[in-house]
């Protein structure tokens, strides 16, 4: 099966899920009318029993009383009546795009109407086998791409996965194809100079550098919500990340101007032995939310299977830029105080913070008293800090040198051809 007949029978699949989620939805949407009707009937048989017993001076009351039930009652069979409507064209409609991709697959796969996705499980199964053929093949992928969106932190997974975006970019001839966008989430809550990082990052590869950044940053939207976001409710990725990502997407499939659907593909620097839960994620998956007629976007996660020590490899072996904060041994380049972070990561947080003259730690706790919210479940940022000063005097302020995330993860001899590189590359 070819590369355009794969991408065809994707954009079914998500057709096919997103008819039966509209259905779904329609389907409650019927039910809610069916029952504020059922709650309009009760009401108009009270008001009717309230005609028959008032007395004479209430009657005309109780009659005006029982025509509105009766307006309202109409207008709930009325509202009923369409929402009725309405499923059953979802209904079909659903029905069609199942029926569509169960055809088209049984055509190219040589299936019997047995592989036919009348179930929702058989239409998975398509989608997950479709997604794993193309995910092993990235050249093929980058090239029937309209566009490449490197989503970069600045971090040590995001430059791995630039440069490798970038090779097979190179290799299939679409390296113009390949954005970088960053998601800014206020400086305040970033370590300084990540955003630059970030920028010099693409710019080695004379690739276009995008800044997105929703109009309230981490820590406004904290003050707002009155509360920290936690691993349940990551609204800080979600809110000033991804929404941002989504529009950026509109924005680039107006430039691209095709009069065909785009193929947006969508590259995010997670692996899978990051946590449980990542693991369980696939390395190229369908964007259900922002698809639509107008683009497929397809989700890549193209450093998946590397391990932390394969990341540091590959950024000694291509002698990529990182961000010194991971030279203090904090290991991931996140927000300065990641609601994910263990405590002693945070304390060393702090401790760097206090190295570089940031007013963070201080910003994070005053903030923290505010809203009377502590930082995690746990433990508050308030703890700490007064850990981190605890540390500070009885130790001194954290040292490190320039390599020691290397020496760390792959030793002495890597780090000094990592630094040998960089000297010789400026
Ligand atoms: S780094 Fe942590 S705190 Fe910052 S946006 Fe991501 S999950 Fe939220």
């Amino acid at each position: 099966m070819d590369l355009t007949t794969r991408l065809h029978l994707l954009n079914l699949v998500r057709l096919s899920a997103s008819s039966e989620s509209t259905c779904r939805a329609a389907e409650r949407a019927e039910r809610r009318a069916r029952l504020r009707r059922k709650e309009a009937a009760a009401a108009r048989r009270r008001c009717r029993s309230a005609v028959r017993t008032a007395p004479s001076r209430d009657l005309d009351d109780a009659v005006e009383a029982l025509a509105d039930a009766q307006r309202e009652y109409e207008a709930r069979a009325g509202q009923v009546e369409a929402a009725g409507l309405r499923w059953r064209r979802a209904l079909v409609a659903s029905e069609r795009a199942d029926a569509r991709l169960g055809g088209e697959l049984a055509r190219t796969r040589k299936l019997t109407s047995a592989g036919q996705p009348r179930r929702k499980g058989a239409r998975l199964a398509a989608e997950v086998s479709l997604l794993a053929e193309l995910a092993a093949m990235p050249e093929d992928l980058i090239r029937a791409a309209s566009a490449l969106l490197v989503q970069s932190s600045g971090g040590k997974d995001s430059v791995v996965m630039l440069d490798r975006v970038v090779q097979w970019a190179k290799a299939a001839g679409c390296l113009d194809k390949v954005v970088v966008v960053h998601a800014d989430i206020g400086q305040e809550a970033e370590w300084p100079g990540v955003r630059d990082l970030a920028r010099r990052q693409a710019e080695r590869y004379g690739l276009r550098f995008v800044v997105v950044k929703a109009p309230v940053g981490f820590l406004g939207m904290v003050e707002k919500r009155g509360l920290w976001p936690d691993a349940q409710n990551r609204l800080c990725t979600s809110t000033l990340k991804r929404d941002e990502a989504a529009k950026f997407f509109t924005q680039i499939v107006e430039e691209l101007g095709l009069d065909e659907q785009a193929l947006l593909v969508n590259c995010l620097g997670i692996r899978a032995d990051e946590s449980p839960l990542r693991r369980r994620k696939p390395e190229l998956a369908i964007d259900h939310r922002a698809s639509n007629g107008r683009r497929l976007v397809l989700t890549w996660h193209p450093v998946f299977h590397l391990t932390e020590r394969e990341i540091w490899q590959e950024i000694v072996d291509n002698t990529l830029d990182y961000h010194p904060v991971y030279d203090t041994l904090i290991p991931r380049l996140s927000c300065t105080f990641c609601i994910l972070a263990s405590f002693d990561v945070l304390v060393r947080a702090v401790r760097l913070c206090w190295v570089w003259g940031l007013e963070t730690p201080k910003t994070y706790v005053d903030l923290e008293d505010r809203i009377g919210h502590r930082f995690k479940n746990k433990f508050s940022l308030a703890e700490v800090v007064a850990e981190a000063s605890r540390l500070e005097a009885a130790e001194g302020p954290i040292t490190w040198r320039r390599g020691d995330a290397i020496r760390h993860h792959l030793g002495k001899e890597a780090a000094d051809l990592y630094l040998q590189q960089l000297a010789l590359a400026a």
